[in-house]
Order: structure tokens, then sequence, then C-alpha cells
């Protein structure tokens, strides 16, 4: 086994064994391109030391005979005094990560190596100025010490000198700031900086090895799913120098602008620097375009390299690169991340380009970034007054009035003032204050906290961890910079970008909603390019996608919004609604009804108003498929509060004129009263309780669908039984409805087609699909109580109590209520389709909840065979794609 590569021998297909960045770093130099010579270990290598507590044997040897190599190549040896080879030891796992170890620049020097530098650069400053980061870098990351202890030294030493800058340190400034900073480093770690360079390498490379088991680390892992047996890489790279002067820098660019997705020159270039002070924002950057007049040469060969970089990658790449006296080098690349926008321009910009298929281009976007897309933003021509910025941790563009705790939001929001809740963190009890938020804002936490998770889950904006605003929440206010924002005072939260403004900033509608809406106006050039790529790649999703994407709406106005975004059909009408409202009074008459006669009565005066509904409803999905849902929630959920009607009867009862009609309510009210109603009288067996109850709705079906043949429309409704667990429960209802089918059909003469399906939403259901498929002729997965009962959760519940606690120690990366746990809830649904097929061979699978609107769920429902997803009307585009996606 082979623990050691040199840059010359791994490529970019190697990223298990190498790393990313290791990986990359050998698929440039056999491009030929400046990089650096060093070798990369394995993580191979991380794996042994990890499982063992050292090192391999063979390690040791194989990196000496590296580090020979690379001596002999550049002709000189690690720390030598005189002119010392130096090095950097940069972490590579296969996923970027955070809580891993940070880079080590400079390894190499000692008290006495610096001088040799020194002299071999000309350069004094230059020399010390290195030495002072190797010590600095090496105390944090390899001997854990505090870093702001050697920012304040440095700090100190600016101050004492009067500049603002580094570099307006010199060489004595640095010699003495050195000293200091081995004086921090004896204090906090025990022990002296290593002055042998290969001492220093070695515990540099073990350092990064054991970050790979950080808390932070771990956390991160188990929540992204990543295997915790991957192990890092650790590259050794010569160092160059970008801080020998002003002919010298560092810099970063893109091969395209990862905003816009135009090609273009993005970045930004440092001069007299070493990598780490472009992103640590220590002094000011000069865009990349600058370069050219800086040093034209290198900045002509940065352009050819980034080409072919994009030529070879097929991609948008990002780019570390450091100048070292006039000669470019090649520290870093990568496939770039971008914007939602840019993704959808850049995988349409490459088609065109001939460098990737639709197919690729397909894979290029997703629907999490097309969901983005859709939310209004903030008018970006307005003048705004940034005031902070953190996390983004669910979209949206929100404003509203700055109030500090969950009380006032709720009051505030309910004399219709929108507000925006402010907190240090949130927790459960803010729950209520959330909902009656526009949006969410926090200066704590990142995007696990409570109020990343749960804004997410309720799609509602939210910023969290904000950490430059100071939230006071005894004084009700909060200070940014000195400006103090006040109780009521106005707040706009942009949740995709993670920017909170001072002040209303106006909000525009999307585009791409616009467009879907068939709306679209022509009006800024950017929204038009954005919204002919997102055309394009729509195209291509639904020229490959197996599956069917349909609404879960229950009113004409949502199923008509429904087909503009693509709709193929409704996969759940929930016919409850029908039943609030004034026909409250009907569903309290049926419910309150003693007699036979009185229920028919109450039922008769339901019945042509779902009628009216179902015509509705067939009309505007005309020639698709309605899929109906029979009464689903328990009746309680129609009637009277418990507690206020027992109010209301007390006090008539005080007063001696207690109503007739309360009373029996409030008996009736007692007696449907459940300790879980979600596993109570609901579903099915309410059909199978209240005589004529499902007969009323299957008519009012029937005779709507008759009604809509007969004006010559084309309606293809389609019943399902809710919250079946056994054949027989299914039975029943369906001779019950065939016959009330087979009495319209000959009342109107017309033939309707009507079939008959159940959902499957519980594990008895699944696990006796077999048998259940023998009465049904469709199955819809009922994922979400599915979940519930697989699990053993309450929906409604566990989001405020456990789920924060669950996600934090990682035991789910998401709630399975936002993507299907393919494990348990996924099992179940794939042998129940087996099984129902293995019956009825074409037996009609789908699935609705809020599942069939998840991208990672949609490719589970591909893989399982089913025929369609039905989502809410917002999400059809999201399904389409991911849907496409899973094909192509
Ligand atoms: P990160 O993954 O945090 O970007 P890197 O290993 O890329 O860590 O290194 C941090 C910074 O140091 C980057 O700017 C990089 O370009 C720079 N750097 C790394 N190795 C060298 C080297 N051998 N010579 C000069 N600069 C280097
Ligand atoms: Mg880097
Ligand atoms: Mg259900």
């Amino acid at each position: 086994q082979k623990f050691v590569y040199d840059f010359t021998e791994g490529n970019r297909d190697l990223k298990d064994l190498l790393g990313g960045k290791g990986a990359n770093l050998a698929e440039m130099t056999n491009l030929g391109l400046p990089v650096p010579p060093g070798f990369t270990i394995t993580t191979e290598a991380c794996k042994v030391y990890l499982d063992s507590g050292e090192a391999p044997t063979a390690l040791r040897e194989e990196v000496s005979a590296h580090l020979d190599a690379l001596e002999r190549k550049m002709g000189k040896k690690l720390g030598q005094a005189d002119d010392p080879l130096l090095v950097s030891v940069r972490s590579g796992a296969k996923f970027s990560m955070p809580g891993m170890m940070d880079t080590v620049l400079n390894i190499g020097l000692s008290d006495e190596s610096v001088i040799g530098l020194a002299t071999q650069a000309g350069e004094e400053r230059f020399a010390w100025d290195s030495y002072r980061r190797l010590i600095q870098m090496f105390g944090k990351t390899v001997l854990g010490v505090d870093g702001e202890l050697f920012e304040e030294a440095l700090e100190a030493a600016k101050h004492a000198k009067k500049v603002t800058v580094d570099t307006d340190l010199g060489a004595d400034d640095l010699k003495k700031l050195v000293k200091h900073f081995k004086k921090i480093v004896r204090q906090e770690a025990g022990r002296d900086f290593p002055q042998d360079a290969r001492e220093q390498m070695d515990l540099a490379i073990n350092a990064v090895f054991d970050s790979w088991n950080t808390d932070r680390a771990k956390l991160y892992r188990r929540q992204e799913r990543i295997p915790g047996d991957l192990g890092t890489a650790v590259n050794v790279c010569s160092m160059v120098f970008g801080n020998l002067g002003p002919d010298s820098g560092t810099g970063v660019a893109f091969t395209r602008d990862p905003a816009s997705g135009h090609q273009g020159v993005y970045g930004d270039y440092l001069q007299n620097a070493q990598g780490e002070d472009v992103v640590a924002g220590i002094r000011n950057t000069v865009p990349l375009a600058d370069l050219e007049s800086i040093d034209k040469k290198s900045y002509d060969q940065l352009m050819k390299i980034m080409e072919t970089l994009e030529t070879h990658y097929k991609d948008l790449c990002d780019i570390e690169f450091t100048i070292e006296r006039g000669q470019l080098w090649m520290l870093q690349t990568r496939v770039g991340k971008r914007t939602a926008g840019a993704a959808f321009r850049i995988a349409t910009q490459l088609v065109d380009q001939g460098l990737i298929d639709e197919a690729e281009a397909l894979q290029r976007v997703n629907g999490a970034q097309l969901a983005q897309l859709m939310f209004p933003r903030f008018d970006e021509t307005a003048r705004t007054e940034l005031l902070g910025r953190g996390i983004a941790a669910s979209p949206g563009a929100a404003v509203g009035k700055a109030v500090f705790d969950s009380y006032t939001a709720i009051k505030w929001s309910r004399s219709g003032e929108k507000v925006i809740l402010i907190r240090r963190e949130t927790n459960p009890d803010d729950l209520d204050g959330m909902i009656a938020a526009e949006g969410i804002l926090t200066s704590r936490g990142g995007k696990t906290s409570h109020a990343a998770v749960v804004a997410r889950g309720m799609g509602k904006t939210c910023v969290c961890g904000a950490e430059d605003l100071e939230v006071d929440t005894k004084l009700r206010r909060m200070t940014v910079g000195g400006r103090v924002i006040e109780e009521g005072d106005t707040v706009s939260v942009d949740g995709s970008t993670g920017k909170v403004y001072l002040g209303e900033v106006p909000v525009v509608p999307s585009p791409v909603v616009e467009y879907f809406e068939g709306r679209m106006h022509a009006g800024a050039d950017d929204a038009d390019e954005l919204v002919a790529a997102v055309h394009r790649i729509m195209a291509y999703a639904d020229r490959v996608r197996r599956l069917r994407v349909r609404a879960n709406a229950d009113n004409a106005e949502d199923a008509l919004r429904a087909r503009r975004f693509g709709a193929q059909g409704i996969g759940l009408c929930r016919t409850e609604h029908m039943f609030l409202g004034e026909r409250r009074e009907l569903v309290e008459k049926l419910i309150l009804a003693d007699t036979d006669a009185e229920r028919e009565t109450a039922l008769a005066e339901l019945l042509p108003l779902q009628k009216a509904d179902f015509i509705e409803l067939f009309e505007s999905m005309d020639g698709l498929p309605v899929t109906v849902r029979l009464l689903d929630p328990p009746l309680h959920e129609f009637l009277p509060d418990i507690t206020e009607l027992s109010v209301r009867v007390a006090l008539a009862e005080s007063r001696k004129d207690a109503n007739e009609n309360d009373l029996r309510l409030l008996q009736a009210v007692h007696k449907l009263h459940e300790q879980n109603p979600m596993l109570g009288l609901r579903g099915v067996r309410l059909g199978l309780v209240i005589p004529g109850l499902f007969a009323m709705q299957v008519r009012a079906i029937a005779e709507a669908a008759a009604q809509r043949k007969k004006a010559k429309g084309d309606p293809r409704p389609e019943i399902m039984i809710p919250l079946v667990g056994t054949v027989q429960e299914l039975e029943i209802v369906r001779d019950e409805a065939d016959l009330v089918i087979a009495e319209v059909e000959a009342a109107t003469g017309t033939e309707l087609k009507l079939t008959i399906g159940t959902m499957i939403e519980l594990p008895r259901a699944a696990l006796t699909a077999g048998q259940i498929a023998e009465a049904a002729q469709f199955f819809s997965f009922g994922t979400n109580d599915l979940t519930q009962t697989v699990w053993g959760f309450s929906r409604d519940d566990v989001e405020a109590s456990f789920f924060t606690a669950y996600l934090e120690k990682g035991i789910f990366g998401v709630s399975p209520f936002e993507t299907i746990d393919r494990d348990g809830v996924g099992a179940l649904v794939r042998s129940a389709a087996e099984a129902g097929r293995a019956t009825r061979p074409d037996l009609k699978l789908g699935v609705c909840g809020e599942h069939g609107g998840d991208p990672e769920s949609v490719h589970f429902f591909h893989e399982v065979g089913l025929d369609y997803v039905s989502c809410s009307p917002f999400r059809i585009p999201v399904a389409r794609l991911e849907a496409g996606r899973a094909a192509a």
C-alpha cells in the first residue's frame, strides 16, 4: 500500500484517496500548470493513524523519500540554515468540512533559518514576517493556543508603532513580535516552539489527522451524513511567497462571475501578502482586473490558465494563486460555489458552448436553487442601509417592525402590524412569536440552531448568527456599530443572502414565478436571461422525467395555478375545507342527529354544496385526474372548542337560560373528545361509524362528474379512502361506493369510470399492501401520517419539543417530515409498492404529502418506481425539475 503520492502521480478522480485539494493540485500539475511541487499523504494513512493512534511506520519512510525528492528538485533542504526549503501543510478531505484543521504555512523556519531566508531573499522584513506567521498558525492550529492572544500581540505592536496595517511593521518590530509570540507559545502550550523543521512538519501532519475527530467535525459529518471513516488527506506543498515585496502578491479568482454566471474577470488581489490575508480581510484587496496594470505578464498568464481550467473541468472554477517576484503559481482550484441564478445560467451557457449536454446541465442545478429563485426578493435597485450580515438560514424577504420578545410579536401582529422577531437565539417558548412574525433574526447560532431549523420548517424567512448585532431583550433594542434600533423601528431581513437592512426595502415578485404564472413581462435584461435559462432547464427536465407531478389542491383557484405551474392533475383534494365556514352548522346538525331521519336531512343539505365544489374543481382540471380524499380529520375539529363552549354553557346556566342546542353540543364534544385524536376516530373509521357520510361524498363526486360530462367536459375523479389499516375496511366502503356510483350512472345515463383507491399511511396498510391491492385500484402513500406512525412522532409537537436536540446531536441531518427517511419509512413504501403491484400489475402508485415536493424524496420515489408525486402548487416546478434530474 502506497501512502504518499507526488503531485505528478495523482489526478482529479482520486478524491477519495487524495482529498479534493490534493486531487485537483495533481490534476493541475499534470495539465502543465505552474503548481509548486509537493506531495499528498492519503486518507488511508489517516485511517491507520486514527485506528491505531499512530502513523503507519511505512508512512514515515515514504514521507522521507518524497521529501528527499522534493529537496533535490528544489535544490535546498527543509529548514536548511543558510537557505531553507519551506513548505505548507494543508488539510484536504474529500468534502470540505468546518471544524477541520487549517493550513500551516512557512514550515521549516527557525531562529537560525530565518536569517538564512533573509539573506537569500535579500529581504529581512519578509523573513521575519514569514516566521511570525508560522509561529502564529502553528501555535493556534497545532499546539491549540488561543488565536486571540497572537492577534492582541500583533495589534499591540501596531499600536506601539502608531500604524494600522501589518506591512508598516519593519524587520525590527517583527523580530520583537516573534519573541513575544514564542513566549505566548511557551506559556500557553507548556512547550517551546519546535526548532526542528521535520518535527514541525510531522506535528502539523498529525494535527491534521487529529482534526478529523474534533467535536465540530464529527457533528458536521453526522448532520451531513458524511461517513465518519473517510479520513482526511494532507498536502505538503513547497512554499511560494506573495509577501516578498510589491512585485509579489496573492489572490483568488473565478472563471466566471459566481453571482451572475457571466464570463469576465472576477476576483481579488492583494500585493505583498500571504494567502490567508485575502480571506481574512486584513488589508483592502484590489479587483483582479487591476492586476493587469500591476503585472501584465502574470495577468495574461492567469487568464490563459483560467480558460484552460474551464474547458478542462467544464464548469466554473475558483482558484487561489500567488505571484512571487513576477512568477505566477497556482495553489488551488475546484469547481466553485455559485448563486442559484448563476447555476441555471451557467448550465445553459455551457450547453451553448458545447461543453456539456442537456443531461449534464440538469445535474448542475437543483430544486433547492429553483425554490430559492421563486421567493419574492428585495428590489436590488432600492437605496438601502445595510445593518449587518448573518447566516442565510431560511430564504425569503421579510419586512417588519423590530420586536424583541414573542409576546410583543403576537400582540402586534394581532393588531395587524408586520413584525420581525429579533432574539439572541430562540427556544421552544418562542414558537408562537415565530409564527406571528414575518421573519426571524438572531445574533447567535448557526444553520442548525433552533431558529434556523424551525423557520425552515415553517417556510419563514430567517437570518441567524448575525454577530454584529448586539441584542438587548431587556431594553428591547439592539445596537449595531453604535447605532441603536429600538422596538418598533422597521427592519428588512433577506433570508437568501443573510443581509439585514434598516428601514423598509421594497419587495418585488420573483421573475421566475412571474414566468411560471405566465405573467413575465420583459423588464431588466438580467431577469430575462435568468428566465430563459430556467425555461430551458425545465424543458430538459420535462423531456426526460418519468414521474408525473400532481398538485395538492382543493379549490379551483389553486388548481388553476397548479396547472400553470405544470401540474398533471390533482393528487390530493382534501374535502374537509368543504365542511368549514357557514357549513359548520350543517356538520353540527349531522353530529347531533338523534334519528336516521335527522341525519339524512343534514347529509342531504351538505350534498349540493359538495357537488358544487366538485363541479368547479373538475372543470378547472378538465382532462386530468383529480384524486378526492373522503373526509379524514376527527369530527371534533368541526365543533366548537371544548373550553370555550364549557364556559359559555356554565355562564348561561348560572343565568338559568342554558340553550338546549349548546347543551347537546357540549355533550357531543365530550363524547368525541379523544386523548390522541391523531390515532382516533378519523379517516375510514368515520365513514364506517357515521352511516351515509361517505356515501354522500361519493354521490357528490359522481353527480358532479355526470354533470361535467353532460356539459361535454372530461372529468377524471379518483376516489381515495384515507387511513385504511386492513382490506376489510376498504371493501365495506368500496361496496357502498360502487352501489352509489351505479345508481348515479343509471339515473343520469352516463358511464363514469370512477376509480377507487386508498391511502397507504399506516404501517399495517403498508405491511398488508398485497391484500389491500385486491380492493384498491390505486395507492397514494400518505407519507406524513406514515412518518408519524412509523416513528411514533406527533408532527405537531416534535418541532417544538425535541427535534432541535435531535438535530444538534446529529441523530438526523434533516427532519424526517421534510425528507423521507429512506431506511425506515422509505423501506415500507418500497415493499408496499412491490406487494401492491404483485397483486395488481396496473396498480397506480403515487405519493401525496410534504415529501412530494422535497428534492431528495422525489429521487427516492423515482427509484422505487412510483407513477407520480403530488405536492403544493408552489413546489410543482421543484418536483418537475428533480424528477427530471432523477431520470437524466
Ligand atoms: P484553505 O482550504 O483554508 O483555503 P489552503 O490550504 O488552501 O487552506 O491554504 C490557505 C492559504 O494559504 C491559501 O490562500 C493558500 O493559497 C495559501 N497557501 C497554501 N499553501 C501555500 C504555499 N505552498 N505557498 C504559498 N501559499 C500557500
Ligand atoms: Mg484554499
Ligand atoms: Mg393522512
